[in-house]
This record gives structure tokens, C-alpha cells and sequence, in this order.
């Protein structure tokens, strides 16, 4: 049997380089790690944010452009996240590169912006803060001793290095860190529910609005019942950009692919443009405002909505998000429904309270963030601990920002008075996010 571990002690690392050493590392520099990185930096801890990519904003800077999860669907729509996420799309808003759109599916109001310059407003906002970043280094191993992380070791261009700190976030989307300490996971596994992947695009010279939502899913359905076109989903949104004339799709679906796979990973990707290719042959043949379109762009990955997650200190379930409940040690708020795309063709939404969309919100527990083996660590964003129906509502970028925010903020308080993250005093926390402009 192999002896290879992901999880290494210090006396294993000793002949590696140390290429940094500081107060808290931040892996993963999407929505979650880098609203995570801004919030620890800021409160005053030498931070550092190791992304394996060439840039900050994640899955929201290569595979989307709208942020969900600002606002709670209902009649008010009322604003429930504010803090770093808001200052990131009021940055964008007031700059002119995004703009409100009201969601036809009762999301809420979604805050669309282009993701090129989501990548820039992420670059000036962390260098502001003061933090320092490590792209193009994916984290490969974690070094723990007595119970708690204490380095990790990254691929650079220049080889394998050690970094330290003594506070670490795990926002990778994927549980990295936390799959490589060995804590616990909910894993992809067969007969477990698992949300489907999707490949996004944009189209250019577009006559946007010539056709109604409701009218492009029926030509779908039309097309995939022919057979000429192979459509494996027959709804999903097509949507107006900051840029004229053109659109965002999210049209694509890539089923019963376990994402953290390496072989099932690279056939999603490829199966995904062949989508893509399929989906834009049928809009520029058949769909009304698409005669002189062409596909001008695709995502620079395929869009995972669900892999690993934490299983924490407390798990967020169904019932939490369907009876609104509140937590003592709630650090960010939620509205979104329940968007299920797992079944199939078609995706289910179910609303927080009720059939309609009610504007009732939860809170997300810190505990969520919090492993129970393993201590100097949190994990914000897509990987939180939830089940797969809360993990359902509380994934869009505004809730991920804000737990980064919230973790973010813990590391550098638990650094800062000299305690472990699961130890810190959770009142004080919500007193110091709520002075930051955080909704709770
Ligand atoms: C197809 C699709 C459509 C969606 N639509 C919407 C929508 O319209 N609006 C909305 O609000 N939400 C939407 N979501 C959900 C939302 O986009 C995600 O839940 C959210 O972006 C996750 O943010 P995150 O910070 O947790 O992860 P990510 O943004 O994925 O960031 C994780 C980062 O970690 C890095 N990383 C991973 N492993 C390592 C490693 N070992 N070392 C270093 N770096 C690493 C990755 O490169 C990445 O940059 C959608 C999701 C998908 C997939």
C-alpha cells in the first residue's frame, strides 16, 4: 500500500522552502477567499491569499456574471447581504460595469456585472487591504500537528515550497485543505444526490429581448423532441450583458459526473463544449434575434455547483432554510430558494416558508464553518457544512462572500487575542461584522 499523504507533520516538510510566513492564509481566491482575504487583511493580520489560477473572483470571474443572494425574493426585496460583498457590486454598479436585473424565477434581483472587470475590482480591493497574492500555485498538502493545521505545502513555478500561518480558510470551493487534513466530508459518491455541471457561453451580435424567456424553452423542448439537436436541458437563462448586443448563457448540463474525479472532471469539460457548440447551432438556427449571432466566448472552466463539503460543527439542513431559522451564532444571512437542478431536464425551486417567494430569510451558523478535528482552520463558501438541499439555497456568490467575510474576520480576531477560531468569542465576532456593514 502506498504511504503518500496529503497530510504531512513539519519534520516531513523540513527541506522545503519556506516562501511565506505570516498571520492568516486564505486558499482559494473566488467569492469566498477573496471577500476572506479583504476582511482578515483589513482588521490588521499579515495575510496571504494561494490561488491555483491566474486571477482573483473564482467561478464568478470565469463561469457567471450575475450575483445572486443580495436580495431576498418577495414583493420588498429587501437587502440582506451588505459589507464586502455589497462593496464589491456597488463598486461595480457605480463604475458602470453591472447593472440590477429582476430575476423571472424568484431568486431576487441579481446584480449583473462583467466578470473581466470582477477580476480587477478583486486585484485593487486586496491589494488595498494590504494582503499579499500567490496565483498560478495550487495548495497540493497540509501540514498539521497536535490536532491543528499549521502550514501547507504549494506548487509554485518554482517548485514545491512550504507557507505558514497560524489561522488558514479553506475557500477552494472543493474542500481541499479540509479533504487533505482528513476531516470530515461529504463526499461525491454513487446514489448520493449530486448537482449537475454546466458549461456557460456568450454570444455576440444578438437582437437581445427578441425572444421571451418562456418562448426559447419551448423551441428547446420542440428541438430536443425532434431530435435534430441534442438539448439535455430543456430550460435555463439566456441574459442581457453590460456589453450591447450580448448575452450570457447558462443553457448547458453535464449530469452524474462526481467533479473531484480527475478523468470524470476532463470528459465534463469536453462534453460541456460540445454542448456549448450544439446549443449555439440551435439559438442561431432557431431561436428569434440570433440570425447574424455568433458564439463569442467560452467559460474558462466548467461550472461545478457542488463537490466536497465540510461536515462541521453544525450542519445546515433543510428544515433550517425552509422555516427560517435564526442562529445565536449567525454570521451571514440567506433568502434564495432552494434551486435543485438534479432532476433531470428541468430544475426545482422551492421558497424559504412557502410556495411563493416570501422575502423570509436564515441565518448561516459559524459553526458551519467550523471542523470538528482539526483546529486553525476555517472553510467559507460552496464548501460549507450543509446538506445537499440547504447547500442548495445558501451556494449564490453574495451568502459565499459573506461567510468569507465572517471567516475572514474570525481568523484575524483569533490571531489577534490569541485563540483558536473555534474557541473565539462568537458574540464579539458579530459585533465586529456588524461594525464592518454586515447584514445579520
Ligand atoms: C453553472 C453555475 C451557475 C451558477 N449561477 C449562479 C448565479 O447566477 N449567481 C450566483 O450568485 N451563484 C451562482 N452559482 C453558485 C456560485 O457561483 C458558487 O456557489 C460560488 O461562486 C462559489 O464560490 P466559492 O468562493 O465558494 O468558490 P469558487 O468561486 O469556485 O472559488 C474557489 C477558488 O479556489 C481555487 N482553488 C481550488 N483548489 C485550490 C487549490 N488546491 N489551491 C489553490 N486554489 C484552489 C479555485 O481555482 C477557485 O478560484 C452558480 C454556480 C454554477 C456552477
Amino acid at each position: 500500500m502506498s504511504t503518500w499523504s496529503t497530510c504531512l507533520s513539519l519534520a516531513e516538510v523540513a527541506e522545503l522552502p519556506l516562501l511565506w510566513s505570516g498571520d492568516v492564509i486564505v486558499v482559494g481566491g473566488g467569492s469566498a477567499g477573496s471577500a476572506a482575504t479583504v476582511a482578515s487583511a483589513r482588521c490588521g493580520a499579515r495575510t496571504l491569499v494561494v490561488e491555483r489560477s491566474g486571477f482573483l473572483g473564482g467561478t464568478g470571474a470565469s463561469v457567471l456574471d450575475t450575483f445572486y443572494g443580495f436580495y431576498a425574493p418577495g414583493a420588498e426585496g429587501v437587502r440582506v447581504v451588505g459589507g464586502i460583498a455589497w462593496e464589491v457590486a456597488d463598486r461595480l454598479l457605480r463604475e458602470g460595469f453591472a447593472f440590477e436585473r429582476p430575476n423571472t424565477y424568484g431568486a431576487g434581483t441579481g446584480v449583473t456585472y462583467e466578470p473581466d472587470h470582477l477580476r480587477r475590482t478583486w486585484d485593487r480591493l486586496v491589494a488595498d487591504s494590504g494582503a499579499g497574492v500567490l496565483l498560478h500555485s495550487p495548495v497540493t498538502r497540509v501540514v498539521v500537528e497536535d490536532n491543528s493545521v499549521v502550514g501547507l505545502v504549494v506548487e509554485t513555478t518554482q517548485g514545491p515550497a512550504l507557507l505558514r500561518a497560524r489561522a488558514f480558510i479553506d475557500a477552494s470551493g472543493d474542500a481541499e485543505v479540509a479533504w487533505r487534513a482528513g476531516v470530515a466530508l461529504e463526499r461525491p459518491a454513487p446514489g448520493r444526490r449530486l448537482q449537475p455541471l454546466t458549461a456557460t457561453f456568450r454570444m455576440m451580435d444578438v437582437e437581445v429581448g427578441a425572444t421571451t424567456t418562456k418562448e426559447l424553452h419551448r423551441l428547446i423542448g420542440e428541438a430536443a423532441d425532434e431530435g435534430t439537436y441534442r438539448l439535455p436541458r430543456r430550460e435555463g437563462s439566456v441574459h442581457r450583458t453590460v456589453l450591447p448586443g450580448v448575452v450570457h448563457t447558462n443553457l448547458t448540463r453535464v449530469s452524474g459526473v462526481d467533479p473531484t474525479d480527475p478523468f470524470e472532471l476532463s470528459a465534463a469539460e469536453t462534453e460541456g463544449r460540445r454542448q456549448i457548440e450544439e446549443y449555439a447551432r440551435f439559438l442561431v438556427d432557431r431561436v428569434p434575434g440570433y440570425a447574424k449571432a455568433s458564439l463569442v466566448s467560452t467559460a474558462d472552466r466548467i461550472g461545478v455547483r457542488e463537490s466536497r463539503r465540510l461536515l462541521g460543527r453544525y450542519v445546515l439542513t433543510r428544515e433550517d432554510v425552509m422555516s427560517a431559522r435564526d442562529f445565536d451564532d449567525a454570521i451571514a444571512r440567506c433568502g434564495a430558494p432552494l434551486e435543485d437542478h438534479d432532476g433531470g431536464g428541468s430544475t426545482v425551486w422551492e421558497y424559504i416558508g412557502g410556495d411563493t417567494p416570501s422575502g423570509e430569510t436564515y441565518g448561516v451558523p459559524y459553526r458551519s464553518l467550523l471542523p470538528v478535528e482539526v483546529e486553525g482552520l476555517l472553510v467559507a463558501g460552496r464548501c460549507l457544512s450543509a446538506t445537499h438541499d440547504a447547500h442548495a439555497s445558501v451556494r449564490s456568490m453574495a451568502q459565499c462572500m459573506a461567510m468569507g467575510e465572517a471567516a475572514g474576520t474570525a481568523a484575524a480576531m483569533s490571531v489577534e487575542s490569541d485563540v483558536t477560531p473555534g474557541s473565539l468569542d462568537v458574540g464579539t465576532l458579530r459585533d465586529r461584522l456588524v461594525k464592518n456593514g454586515v447584514l445579520l
